[in-house]
C-alpha cells in the first residue's frame, strides 16, 4: 500500500472501509499470486486462467455489483484503487479483470431477476470464469455504431450472424456480451445479447499475437447463424448501444488506473535503476537530466491519478462524467506511454532486453491509448462536452 498511502496521505483524502479492504485485497494478491509468474506469461502469452480464478474467489471479478446481489459492492474509487495495484504487477490480469468487471456491470445494471438468477448469481460465485464485452469488429471499433453482425428474430428465438474482434479474454469467458444489430442502421438499430460459452454457432478464433498485454486471451468471435433463446435478449430490443455506453465512462476509469499502475511499475524500476547504476563514477541518480526525468514522471503519474480520483469521485456521486472519465484515460494512458519510455531509456541497453521488466511495461502501455476508445476518440468527447456546456 506504500504509493496509495503516501498518495492519499498527501491529500488528505480518506478511504472508506470497503475501498481499504479491496486495495488491499488487491495489492497483496498482487505481490504474492501475480508477481512470480507475470514475466513467464508475457513470453509464452499464458493467460491467467488459475489467478483468474481466485481473484473471483475474491470478489475481484465482480467489484462493482452490490453485495445485495453477491459482488464485492465497491464504489468507483476502490475500483481505480484496486485495478492500479493489479497493473502494476501483471497489466494483462488487469485487463482481463477490466473487461469482467465491465460485462459484470452490466449485467447488474440491465438483466432481469431471472437473467441475474442465471448467468450474474453463478458469476459472482466464480462458477463462469471471467467475462467478455464484444462490441468491437473487424470492420469498426471506434466507430462501434456501424457495427454489422446481425441478430434476426426466427419466431422463437435469435440467430447471431458476423464476427467481433480483439475480444479480451474471449476463449475463456463463461458468458459474452454481443451487440449485434436487430433493427435499422445507426446506434438505435443494435441490442445486446448473452451468448454463452460452447454455444453452438459460436466459434472462437484464433488467438492474437499481441505486442503487450500478450497474456490477456484477445481473440475475434465468429458468430454462424448461432441460435439464442428469445430471453437471451439483455434490457430492450434496441437499447444495445446505450446500454453499452452505460458502463464505458467507469471502464474508462479502470483503464486510467491500468496505466498509471503501468507507470508506477516502470517508475519504480527506474529510481532503484538510477541509484544503483554508476557512470563516470557517480549514480546516475546524481546527473540532473536523470532527477529531471524523475520529477517530470512523478508529476505526471501524480496529476494522471487526480485526474482519475475525480473522475472516479464524480461516478460515485452519480455523475456521467463524460468528459473527465475520458480526459482521465486520455492523461492516463498518454502519461504512462510517456514514463515508460523514458524508464526504457533510463535503464540504456538492458531496458531493451526481455530480461527487464521495463521492456514489458513498454509493450504492455502502448495499448492502453488505442482500446476502451482511442486517445483521439478521447479527444472528441472531451471537446463536444465542452462545446456543448459553452454554447
Ligand atoms: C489488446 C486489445 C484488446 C481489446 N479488447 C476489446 C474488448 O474486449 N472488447 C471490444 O469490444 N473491443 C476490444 N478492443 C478493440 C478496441 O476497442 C478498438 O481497437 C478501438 O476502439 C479502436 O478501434 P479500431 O481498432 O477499429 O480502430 P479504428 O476505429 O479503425 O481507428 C483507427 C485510427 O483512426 C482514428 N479515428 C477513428 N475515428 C476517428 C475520428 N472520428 N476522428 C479522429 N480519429 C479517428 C483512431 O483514433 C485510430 O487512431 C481491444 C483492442 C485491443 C488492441
Amino acid at each position: 500500500m506504500a504509493t496509495i498511502e503516501r498518495k492519499l496521505a498527501r491529500l488528505g483524502v480518506p478511504l472508506t472501509e470497503e475501498q481499504l479492504i479491496i486495495a488491499t485485497t488487491a495489492r497483496t494478491f498482487a505481490t504474492w499470486r501475480l508477481a512470480a509468474g507475470a514475466a513467464e506469461r508475457d513470453r509464452d502469452g499464458t493467460f491467467p486462467s488459475a489467478e483468474i480464478h481466485a481473484l473471483g474467489d475474491l470478489g475481484l471479478l465482480a467489484m462493482k455489483v452490490p453485495s445485495e446481489e453477491g459482488g464485492a459492492g465497491t464504489d468507483n474509487v476502490g475500483y481505480m484503487l484496486a485495478m492500479e495495484a493489479i497493473a502494476e504487477t501483471c497489466a494483462s490480469t488487469a485487463v482481463v479483470l477490466a473487461s469482467s468487471n465491465l460485462a459484470a456491470k452490466i449485467l447488474s445494471m440491465h438483466a432481469s431477476a431471472a437473467q441475474k438468477a442465471r448467468w450474474l448469481r453463478p458469476y459472482v460465485e466464480g462458477k463462469l470464469g471471467p467475462a467478455s464485452f464484444a462490441l468491437s469488429e473487424p470492420g469498426c471499433g471506434s466507430d462501434a455504431a456501424a457495427l454489422t453482425t446481425t441478430a434476426r428474430w426466427a419466431g422463437d428465438g435469435w440467430v447471431l450472424s458476423g464476427s467481433k474482434m480483439w475480444i479480451t479474454s474471449g476463449a475463456h469467458a463463461g458468458f459474452h456480451l454481443v451487440f449485434a444489430r436487430t433493427d435499422g442502421a445507426g446506434a438505435g438499430g443494435i441490442s445486446c445479447f448473452v451468448v454463452e460459452r460452447g454455444t453452438p454457432g459460436l466459434v472462437v478464433g484464433k488467438e492474437e499475437d499481441k505486442m503487450g498485454q500478450r497474456a490477456s486471451g484477445t481473440v475475434a468471435l465468429h458468430f454462424d447463424d448461432c441460435r439464442l433463446p428469445h430471453d437471451h435478449l439483455l434490457g430492450e430490443r434496441g437499447a444495445g448501444y446505450a446500454i453499452a455506453l452505460s458502463a464505458l465512462g467507469a471502464g474508462r476509469v479502470g483503464i486510467a488506473a491500468l496505466s498509471i499502475g503501468l507507470g508506477e511499475a516502470a517508475f519504480a524500476a527506474g529510481l532503484a535503476h538510477a541509484r544503483d547504476r554508476h557512470a563516470f563514477g557517480r549514480p546516475l541518480a546524481d546527473f540532473q537530466n536523470t532527477q529531471f526525468v524523475l520529477a517530470d514522471c512523478r508529476g505526471e503519474l501524480d496529476a494522471a491519478w487526480l485526474l482519475a480520483l475525480r473522475a472516479a469521485r464524480l461516478l460515485d456521486t452519480g455523475d456521467k462524467a463524460a468528459a473527465e472519465t475520458s480526459m482521465a484515460k486520455l492523461f492516463a494512458s498518454e502519461a504512462a506511454g510517456r514514463v515508460v519510455d523514458r524508464m526504457v531509456q533510463l535503464h540504456g541497453g538492458m531496458g531493451y532486453s526481455r530480461e527487464c521488466i521495463v521492456e514489458r511495461l513498454y509493450r504492455d502501455a502502448r495499448v492502453t491509448r488505442i482500446y476502451e476508445g482511442t486517445s483521439e476518440v478521447q479527444r472528441l468527447v472531451i471537446a463536444r462536452e465542452l462545446l456543448r456546456e459553452s454554447a
